[in-house]
């Protein structure tokens, strides 16, 4: 898939569950890693970026997107909940469907790995999940 093809399918996955919203899209060799996403821009460096799996590219772009659409998914799915602007990206990317290409792309380690399990039912994780099972999930609590 080009990466416009990919931006594309984001955005139709992105809005076909309320998110109407759409950044731009930036191609940019300069950029300091392979995307990033700021000021409502998600930035892509082509040159390393055109060469990944179409599943990984699925997964890096769903990732900045929900970079982008934070302050939404904050607010419907996770008021009040202490969770990392990373992993709010990376739940929007199992949102979006991409849960085991998620799990396949991000070698973050056994213990990520076990809260990324949890996002094989997204909206059931949203609804549920405190600030206490999080810490506890990540190992910063004892209790
Ligand atoms: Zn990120």
């Amino acid at each position: 898939m080009t990466t416009g093809q990919v931006f594309e399918r984001i955005r139709t996955l992105s809005s076909e569950l309320g998110f109407k919203d759409t950044p731009h899209l930036e191609m940019d060799d300069l950029v300091s890693d392979v995307a990033g996403q700021e000021h409502g821009n998600i930035r892509i460096r082509e040159r390393e970026y055109g060469k990944l799996s179409d599943a990984e590219k699925c997964v890096i772009m769903a990732h900045e997107w929900g970079h982008y659409a934070e302050k939404q998914i904050r607010e419907r799915f996770f008021d009040g909940v202490e969770i990392s602007d990373e992993m709010i990206s990376d739940w929007y990317v199992a949102y979006l469907g991409f849960c085991s290409e998620l799990k396949a792309a991000r070698g973050y380690g056994a213990e990520y790995n076990k809260i990324v399990d949890l996002f094989e039912d997204p909206r059931a994780f949203g609804k549920r999940i405190s600030t206490w099972e999080l810490r506890k999930l990540a190992g910063l609590t004892e209790t």
